[in-house]
């Protein structure tokens, strides 16, 4: 129970590796709320499930490229908690297409999401951290910031955008309490995922030294990490959890 008596916002908590976070902060004793945009059935039953679990949790409908959503939605967990510990910076979409292809919208849409949110969530709940002199942020990137990936060009800049934002972050908030720190994920099993991995599964899987995908308990796991108090000397760190997949060996 490292985060006995720690609230928590996770972006994106409904499915994938959001939940699996909604579901290891819990498990580690935080209060955790959610923010999701569409999908309110498997938010509920994520709540259901919490529920019967004996953890608290709150599920809020959001959309995170919102800049007064982000306001509303740090106001209402404050309003219910008085205080907000950790912020998890998850929620992100993929629109990839090569970029001679790549139209406004599909560019607009993954900056908005993936590191528009970033700005407005960490925007919001800055302040009341530096009041509690405390304070953990972790922001999920991808190691696709690291690679060449064709038809990435909208996803790589926003996850390269977040791990600079993290770095200047963790220099302007270290004194008061506050660390900011990433995750950049390898290849995970999850809704975003299931297109390639229909498509080149094994191929993928040979290319990473543990041999096999991810799953959200993987990254979840890395994010309680950075969450807990055990953390508190790590900051501006870019925490890559892929199996080896960027190792780049034979
Ligand atoms: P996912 O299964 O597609 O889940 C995305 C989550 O984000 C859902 O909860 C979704 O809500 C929420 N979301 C998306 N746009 C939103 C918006 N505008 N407002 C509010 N919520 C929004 O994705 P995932 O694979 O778990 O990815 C989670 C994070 O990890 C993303 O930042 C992704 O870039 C990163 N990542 C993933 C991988 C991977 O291999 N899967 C690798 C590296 C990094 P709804 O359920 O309501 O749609």
């Amino acid at each position: 129970m490292k985060l006995a008596g720690k609230t928590a916002l996770v972006t994106g908590g409904s499915r994938g590796i959001g939940r699996g976070i909604v579901w290891q902060l819990a498990r580690e004793g935080a209060k955790v709320a959610f923010v999701y945009r569409s999908d309110t059935e498997s938010a509920n039953q994520l709540v259901k499930d919490l529920e019967l679990d004996q953890r608290e949790v709150i599920a809020i409908q959001a959309d995170v490229s919102d800049p007064e959503s982000a306001e509303t939605v740090v106001g209402n967990v404050l309003e219910t908690w008085e205080r907000i510990d950790i912020l998890v910076n998850n929620a992100g979409i993929i629109r990839d297409n090569l970029l001679a292809m790549m139209d406004l919208d599909q560019w607009q849409a993954v900056i908005d999401t993936n590191l528009g949110s970033v700005f407005h969530f960490c925007n919001a709940v800055v302040r009341p951290m530096m009041s509690q002199r405390h304070g953990r942020i972790i922001n999920i990137s991808s190691v696709a910031s690291h690679f060449g990936n064709p038809g990435q060009s909208n996803y790589a800049a926003s996850k390269g955008g977040i791990e600079g934002m993290t770095r200047c972050l963790a220099a302007e908030l270290g004194k008061r309490g506050i660390t900011v720190n990433a995750v950049a994920p390898g290849f995970i099993e999850t809704d975003m995922t299931e297109d390639i991995r229909n498509m080149a599964e094994g191929e993928i899987v040979k290319k990473i030294s543990c041999r096999r995908l991810g799953n959200a308990e993987d990254i979840a796991h890395a994010t309680a990490y950075l969450a807990s108090d055990e953390a508190s000397y790590v900051t501006g760190h870019v925490l890559v959890v892929d199996g080896g997949l960027t190792l780049g060996g034979l």
